[in-house]
C-alpha cells in the first residue's frame, strides 16, 4: 500500500474480486463508507504501479536545476520517480521507447466543475445559457448521474494529459453527491483535490451555512486524519456578497479549523462588481491568505490585485470560460509581476468545450497578449510552467508533483513530436503551448500507473463511459422538464 494514497484501495480491490464477474466494482472501499455509494462504482480495478524506464525522450523536467534533457530517461518504481537523466542504468527494467516524444510532468488543472461534464452539448447556444440551464439540470440529477458525468470529464482529462484536477463540486444536493464525485475520482485513478461545495438549493438560502456535518463526514470517511494523499480535500465557498458576513465568516472558520483550503469565485464579471467587490470585502474581513484560491479575478480593480498580492492569495484563471462568457481579459502578466501564485483551469467543459490544457495554454497566452498588447510580457515557457508546476503549487502539492524531479510521484506524460500538426520538432515550449492537441498525447502516467499508452486509454472503456454519461444526460434532461 502506497502511503501517498490516503484513500485505501484494499476494500475496493476486495470488492472488485467479489463483484468482478458481474462487471461491477463497488466504490465503497472504506468500511465506514456510507452504503449509498456502494452501487456507483462500475469501473474495473486500476492497473498496478509498474517499474519501467522511459528511454530517449526529450525530457522537459520543469525542475529549475535539471532543466531540459534533450536525450533523457525517466525511471519509475512504486509510483515514484527514481531517477531522471541521460543514459540511466536500469538493467532488466521494462523499457518504454521515448524517441520522438517529449516527456513532461502531467498537466494540473486547478478548477473543474466535473458534475456538469455531460451537458456540454446544450449550453451556450442561443438562449440556452449556462446558468439558467444548469440551474434546471443540476437539481434533476441523481448521484448516479453525477458519477457518470464526473467520470466523463475525468476520462477526457486523462486522455488529454491532465494528471491532476481540482473538482469544484457545487451540485451537492446531499452527501451522496459528494460520494459520487469521490467514487469517480477514485475509480479513474486521477490525482485530485475535491472541494466540497454547495447546491442550487443552498444558493437560494443565503442565511443558511453549508452542511458542516456532512463535510466533516466526508473528511472523516474519505480522508481520515490525513489530507495529503492522491486525493486531497478543500472547501468551495459561495462567498461574500452572495451570503451575509455571519454565514461566510462561519464557513471559512469551519473550513480552516478542519485544515481545508478554501476556493472562491471572485471578480468574474462586470455584473458582479456592480453588486459588490468580493475581493475587497474579503480583504477588509482579513480572510484572504495563501490557503485561499480566488477564481477568475478578471474584473478585479488595481487595488484588489494589490490586495491579492499582499495576502499571498492564489489565483486560478480559466481562459475559455472567461472569453466564452465575455467575462473579461485575465490580468495574468500583471498578477505574475506582483508575485501572485497563478495557475490555469478548465472551469467547466459545458462552457469551455473541452478539458484540453494545450488549448487552455494557447488561449491564455493569446488573451494575455491582447490584454497587455505586449507579446513579450508572458512567454510560452512561463505558460507551460503555469500548467504544471504552478498548478501543483496552487494545490499545495508541489512537494509531490509538478516537475520531473527524482523523489516526486510519477505523474508524467509523453507527447508525440512526429505528428503532422507539430513536426518538425525544435522548441518544446512552442510545440506544447502553440501547436499540440490532446491527440498528440501518447502516454499518461499517474502515480506510477500507466493509464494511457500508445494513444489508448488502458483503465477506462471510453465507449462505456460515454454510453453511461449519455444515458444519465438524457434521463436528467427528462426529469428537468425543460426544452433541453
Ligand atoms: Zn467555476
Amino acid at each position: 500500500m502506497n502511503q501517498q494514497n490516503t484513500i485505501s484501495r484494499r476494500g475496493f480491490l476486495e470488492a472488485v474480486a467479489v463483484l468482478g464477474s458481474l462487471g461491477l466494482a463497488s466504490c465503497a472501499s472504506n468500511e465506514r463508507q456510507s452504503s449509498r455509494s456502494a452501487a456507483l462504482g462500475r469501473t474495473g480495478p486500476l492497473p498496478p504501479r509498474r517499474e519501467f524506464v522511459v528511454r530517449n525522450a526529450y525530457v522537459v523536467t520543469m525542475d529549475a536545476k535539471l532543466g531540459d534533457i534533450p536525450r533523457g530517461d525517466v525511471h519509475v518504481r512504486n509510483g515514484a520517480l527514481i531517477a531522471v537523466g541521460p543514459n540511466l542504468t536500469a538493467p532488466g527494467v521494462e523499457q518504454i521507447d521515448g524517441s520522438n516524444r517529449i516527456a513532461l510532468p502531467g498537466f494540473v488543472d486547478t478548477h473543474f466543475h466535473l458534475w456538469g461534464s455531460f451537458a456540454r452539448g446544450i449550453v451556450a447556444d442561443g438562449e440556452f445559457d449556462y446558468f439558467p440551464v444548469m440551474s434546471r439540470l443540476g437539481p434533476a440529477m441523481s448521484p448516479d448521474d453525477a458519477y457518470n458525468s464526473a467520470r466523463l470529464g475525468i476520462a477526457e482529462a486523462i486522455n488529454s494529459g491532465l494528471t491532476t484536477i481540482h473538482d469544484w463540486s457545487h451540485n451537492i444536493i446531499s452527501g451522496a453527491y459528494a460520494d459520487a464525485d469521490l467514487c469517480a475520482i477514485r475509480d479513474t485513478g486521477i490525482r485530485a483535490r475535491f472541494s466540497y461545495g454547495y447546491s442550487r438549493n443552498l444558493q437560494t438560502k443565503p442565511e443558511q451555512t453549508a452542511d458542516f456535518a456532512d463535510i466533516a463526514r466526508v473528511k472523516g470517511e474519505w480522508f481520515g486524519s490525513s489530507n495529503d494523499g492522491l486525493t486531497t480535500m478543500g472547501f468551495a465557498s459561495r462567498g461574500a456578497g452572495d451570503t451575509p458576513p455571519k454565514v461566510y465568516r462561519a464557513e471559512w472558520e469551519f473550513a480552516r479549523s478542519h485544515g481545508l483550503p478554501i476556493t472562491q469565485h471572485a471578480g468574474r464579471s462586470l455584473a458582479e462588481i456592480k453588486r459588490f467587490r468580493r475581493i475587497e470585502m474579503l480583504y477588509k474581513d482579513k480572510l484572504l491568505g495563501p490557503d485561499v484560491q480566488l477564481i477568475h479575478t478578471y474584473s478585479a480593480s488595481p487595488e484588489e490585485r494589490a490586495m491579492i498580492a499582499e495576502t499571498k492569495t492564489h489565483v486560478s484563471i480559466a481562459p475559455f470560460t472567461a472569453s466564452r462568457l465575455a467575462s473579461g481579459l485575465p490580468y495574468l502578466g500583471d498578477l505574475l509581476s506582483k508575485g501572485v501564485q497563478c495557475s490555469l483551469s478548465v472551469d467547466t467543459t459545458t462552457v469551455g468545450g473541452n478539458a484540453d490544457m494545450f488549448g487552455i495554454m494557447r488561449l491564455m497566452l493569446q488573451l494575455n497578449h491582447l490584454r497587455s498588447m505586449n507579446v513579450m510580457e508572458v512567454q510560452p515557457r512561463r505558460i507551460l510552467e503555469l500548467a504544471t508546476l504552478d498548478g501543483a503549487k496552487d494545490l499545495g502539492i508541489a512537494d509531490r508533483i509538478g516537475s520531473l524531479s527524482p523523489g516526486k510521484r510519477a505523474d508524467l506524460i509523453l507527447v508525440r513530436t512526429d505528428d503532422l500538426n507539430v513536426a518538425p520538432f525544435f522548441n518544446p515550449a512552442l510545440l506544447l503551448v502553440q501547436q499540440a492537441q490532446p491527440y498528440n498525447v501518447d502516454t499518461v502516467v499517474i502515480d506510477g500507473r500507466i493509464l494511457k499508452h500508445k494513444g489508448e486509454l488502458l483503465a477506462l472503456d471510453a465507449q462505456e463511459v460515454m454510453h453511461k454519461a449519455a444515458e444519465s444526460f438524457n434521463a436528467a434532461r427528462k426529469r428537468a422538464g425543460g426544452p433541453y
